[in-house]
């Protein structure tokens, strides 16, 4: 019998010349098993890091209320939920998670979904349609792409946080479509920027159109944990905030915050939330208990963002805004090199590559979480400063890092 692993069948043919390409451009991706445990301690092929490279930036995912809410769901409901949540999988649970959420985001109703890129690929086709169109950010969340695809709207896209571009595109095409969304993501994963959701609401104001903002990587970040919405003060002008619990809260689940209605028609209509399995109540439980202590101490949100400001301070980067700090290092195989230098010292950093990151800009992307601790960071500078990362040798490190911090909060 002929094996099925034989390159001669031409599915593994296939399969193995689209891997040698991917190879020959340095993008192929591989998997490694990564132990965590608390405090942002690894433990890779026996060897052990800390990382800068999570989005666990409030260290939740390890705290131990979070994990006791999570034990103890398991005991009570079992490891599964058994169906989909219009059938026998609307764990209790659902409905505490669902109103927490609303009332973090201020909105009537809130919708969790399986992820949070399921919530993109149901959200958006079930609002937009053929005829409609979408105005997004051309750095928008690839789960973005996938729910703009399914709509089969018309959808232009716009420079980077260019809300002038946004408008006139928007003014250009209005009048064709019925209905009109622009998407952005509230604070951009690979850059660390916010969208300036201020002009963005206005915008969508005066052309009819409805905004959305995933908030993945804002909530618990920016906005004293509320995301970007709250930190732009426009919490009640952003009628459709998306984001995932995946994130900073360091559980699993995506959701949607939107008024009542527009939660109903959601759970009522968008495809990746009916026809998938409810969450296990064991996630549902670490999500509420993470979000409990994200408001009860909001210190967690602060200190992330000071680690980000010092570390920048010390490199030469510009002050950031967010936890996230991109350092742009150009070809793939130069920020692989940099991300290998790095784990020899005991960092784990990951090397962002196209397509994930425009051609050309590899970068190492340092995420910076609550449960670093002083130390962790300053041996962190030692290194990327003894490895030539340091940006603008030139620079006074000793800057009044308070003050930049003030003004980055
Ligand atoms: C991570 C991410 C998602 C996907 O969320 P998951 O819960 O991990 O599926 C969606 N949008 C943005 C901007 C993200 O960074």
């Amino acid at each position: 019998m002929r094996s099925l692993d034989t390159p001669d069948i031409s599915l593994n043919a296939f399969a193995g010349e689209k891997l040698r390409g991917l190879e020959a451009k340095n993008q192929r991706r591989i998997l490694v098993d990564t132990a965590r445990g608390a405090d942002m301690a690894l433990q890779v092929g026996g060897k052990d890091l800390i990382s800068f490279t999570d989005n666990d930036y409030l260290g939740l995912s390890t705290h131990p209320e979070v994990m006791k809410a999570s034990a103890n769901a398991t005991a009570t409901y079992g490891a599964g939920s058994g169906a989909s949540r219009l059938v026998t999988g609307n764990n209790p649970l659902y409905t505490a998670l669902e109103e927490k959420i609303a009332e973090i985001k201020g909105t009537e109703a809130a919708a969790v979904f399986g992820s949070g890129y399921l919530a993109n690929v149901g959200i958006i086709p079930t609002l937009i349609g053929a005829q409609d169109l979408i105005i997004a950010d051309e750095l928008v969340h690839t789960c973005i792409h996938a729910g703009i695809a399914l709509s089969k709207a018309k959808v232009i896209f716009f420079r980077h946080n260019d809300t002038a571009h946004a408008e006139e595109l928007l003014a250009a095409n209005r009048d064709a479509h019925p209905h009109a969304l622009i998407i952005v993501d509230g604070v951009y994963s690979m850059d660390g920027d916010i969208a300036p959701l201020g002009e963005l609401a206005g915008i969508a104001e005066r052309h009819d159109a409805w905004l959305m903002n995933d908030d993945a990587h804002a909530l618990g970040t920016i906005g004293g944990g509320r995301g970007s919405a709250h930190a732009c003060g426009v919490a009640g002008r952003v009628p459709l905030q998306m984001g995932t619990l995946s994130k900073a809260a360091g559980s699993y689940g995506g959701y949607l915050a939107a008024s009542k209605t527009v939660i109903d028609l959601i759970k009522t209509r968008a495809r990746s939330f009916i026809y998938t399995t409810g969450l296990p109540p064991a996630v549902l439980a670490a999500s509420l208990k993470a979000l409990d202590i994200m408001m009860r101490d909001t210190s967690l949100t602060e200190q992330t963002l000071a680690h980000a400001v010092r570390f920048s301070k010390a490199l030469g980067l510009p002050t950031p805004v967010t936890p996230i700090v991109p350092l742009i290092i150009g070809s793939e195989v130069d920020a692989l090199a940099a991300s290998a230098a790095l784990a020899e010292e005991g960092f784990k950093v990951i090397a962002f590559r196209p397509p994930t990151v425009p051609e050309g800009t590899s970068r190492l992307r340092f995420c910076f979480s609550a449960t670093h601790t002083e130390a962790d960071v300053s041996r962190l500078i030692e290194v990327c400063i003894k490895n030539g990362l340091k940006q603008d040798p030139e620079q006074d490190i000793e800057q009044d890092i308070e003050q930049d911090l003030k003004q980055a909060l």
